[in-house]
């Protein structure tokens, strides 16, 4: 007995140090803009340097900044995730920027320069394969989907409260974690298709970039949040 309550506190700190994603979900005002895992050069050519700058340094920053600014009107003290199940509660100046802000933190958590190593499991490619035929087919879904969001938004891949999976997809800045979005699930891939996101270099050619961000996920992370190991 003795032994297993002194093995407690590290289990919990294992787990509370186990990874961004964790962190990310109990974060709590003042939110802070996350370091990339990478340079931002190292996605070129799928997604270039100056968009990366842009997009991390200038507009992911501002959806922190604005979170702040929004936040700093409601006492309450509760972590990102709470306020992404309650939005109904907050202003649209708190759900678009909490959404912002949680949205490129996953994204960028998703790429990897490397990713061309990184492996899917196999309980995840066996979910796949049971919910879309093959991985070929939930990606060619995934990039139709990606492609009929009109305007600015996000394509998800995400797990129901069945297990099994769905691609959706959010306008602006929403996600499938919000209680005002329908489908709900747990987002375990995400797509950034705000013409922020690829203008500088891909212009009007959403399809080109959405075929490159294949190149870029890294199945690895994709895979350990499909077990729910953030
Ligand atoms: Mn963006």
């Amino acid at each position: 007995m003795k032994l297993s309550l002194g093995l407690l506190p590290l289990f919990f700190y294992g787990i509370i140090q186990a990874g961004t994603l964790n962190q990310l979900n109990k974060e709590q005002a003042p939110f802070k803009l996350p370091e990339l895992g990478y340079k931002t050069s190292a996605l070129a050519p799928a997604i270039d340097e100056a968009t990366m700058q842009t997009h991390h340094g200038k507009h992911h920053k501002a959806y922190v900044d604005k979170l702040n600014g929004a936040m700093a009107e409601n006492k309450s003290q509760i972590s990102l995730l709470q306020i992404l199940k309650s939005t109904k509660n907050f202003s649209m100046a708190v759900r678009n920027n909490a959404g912002g802000h949680w949205n490129h933190s996953f994204f960028w958590s998703i790429l990897s320069p490397d990713a061309g190593k990184s492996k899917i499991s196999k309980e995840l490619a066996a979910r796949i394969d049971k919910d879309f035929v093959s991985l070929e087919k939930m990606k060619e879904q995934f990039e139709k989907q990606s492609l009929d969001i009109f305007g600015s938004g996000w394509a998800w891949l995400i797990v129901g409260k069945d297990g099994s999976l769905k691609i959706t997809s959010t306008p602006n800045q929403d996600n499938p974690l919000m209680d005002v979005v329908a489908p709900q699930g747990r987002p375990i891939l995400g797509l950034d298709v705000w013409e922020h996101a690829y203008y500088l270099n891909y212009q009007n050619k959403r399809a080109d970039y959405v075929k490159a961000f294949w190149g870029l996920v890294n199945w690895q992370q994709v895979s350990d949040y499909y077990s729910e190991k953030p």
